[in-house]
């Protein structure tokens, strides 16, 4: 069974055929111009005619993953702040447009469902992913299952405070959110939070606003001054995240996904000792039974994951596929 798996984002549609292995089979990369809805559904609609075409046999089913809030069972896009959407049926434009059985689901927990069956997840019962991008994104599987929660909104690891009184502003109109901290867009924040006392610092010499998490993270390896604070007030924050995450569902498997994770083993080892002081109610000799693996399917993983969701039928359906194994 082949299936066309989307995934949507800010700034570009990835549509992509994938049969039943998680192989991807051909796929469109088109940029997003504009985020009235209607320009949006013209360009996921022209991304999908183009791999189909070329796909050239039979496609069953379409699952698309989008930022927001998602009812995965009307196929509407509730809020999605990136687009600045309310309400929008997105499931049934795109059915209306294409003839193709739609299904939608939030694009963090597409992703989770990717990596869980056809990347760093496959084989435990117990996993976590999380991506470090522009914002946070995440999805839980628990025993087996794909959590979604009470109205499929369960997930949002990115908006936990771990710094409610001293952290950074989040979008979402909180403080100290994981994402706000913790993210890629968090990185440069901590970067710049501590530049005055670097007054001779190369990362931020007039353009702060040219500033990106790769070019931080290589001062530090580099052994800059400047880097190497900015580097261990990130990785500070992003292990009070992950050990709350540990603490409430203990996965075997944590993979970590989004720009950020290109620093490999030098942010795992970061973590590494920063877990071990955090993660409090588990036997010491047990606290290193999580394993904290770097994403295997990168940024294929929403489209991969949106295409699994389609061939069960919905999010809803996948996540209890999963269950029956
Ligand atoms: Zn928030």
């Amino acid at each position: 069974m082949k299936t066309i798996g989307v995934d949507l984002g800010g700034s570009h549609v990835m549509a992509a055929v994938v049969d039943d292995g998680g192989a991807i089979l051909e796929r469109e990369d088109i940029d997003v111009e504009s985020h009235a809805s209607d320009d949006v559904l013209a360009t996921i609609v022209k991304a999908v005619e183009t791999v189909r075409e070329r796909a050239n046999e039979e496609v069953d089913a379409l699952g698309l993953g989008s930022p927001g809030n998602v009812d995965p069972i009307t196929g509407t896009v509730r809020y999605s702040p990136n687009f600045g959407w309310h309400d929008v049926p997105l499931g049934r434009l795109l059915h209306e447009k294409l003839g193709l059985t739609v299904s939608i689901g939030n694009d963090a927990r597409c992703a989770a469902l990717g990596e869980y069956l056809h990347g760093t997840g496959r084989g435990t019962q117990n996993f976590v992913l999380l991506t470090l991008g522009t914002g946070i994104g995440g999805g839980i599987v628990v025993d087996g299952a794909l959590v979604l929660g009470s109205g499929s909104t369960a997930g949002e690891i990115g908006h936990h405070q771990i710094r409610a009184t001293d952290g950074f502003h989040c979008h979402c109109g909180k403080r100290g959110c994981f994402e706000a901290q913790a993210s890629g867009t968090g990185l440069i924040r901590h970067a710049l939070a501590v530049a005055s006392s670097f007054p001779r610092s190369t990362l931020v010499s007039g353009k702060p606003d040219k500033l990106g998490s790769k070019a931080i993270r290589k001062a530090a390896e580099a052994g800059d001054a400047h880097g190497v604070v900015a580097w261990s007030n990130y990785a500070d924050d992003l292990a009070r995240g992950l050990a709350n995450v540990i603490t409430f569902v203990n996965p075997e498997t944590i993979a970590l996904g989004g720009g950020v994770s290109s620093a490999g083993d030098y942010m795992l080892d970061a973590l590494r000792p920063r877990l071990d002081e955090l993660v409090t109610m588990t036997p010491r000799e047990m606290r290193r039974d999580t394993k904290i693996s770097i994403a295997s399917l990168g940024n294929d993983a929403g489209a991969i994951g949106a295409a699994a969701m389609a061939r069960q039928g919905g999010l809803v359906e996948a996540a209890l596929a999963l269950r029956r194994g």
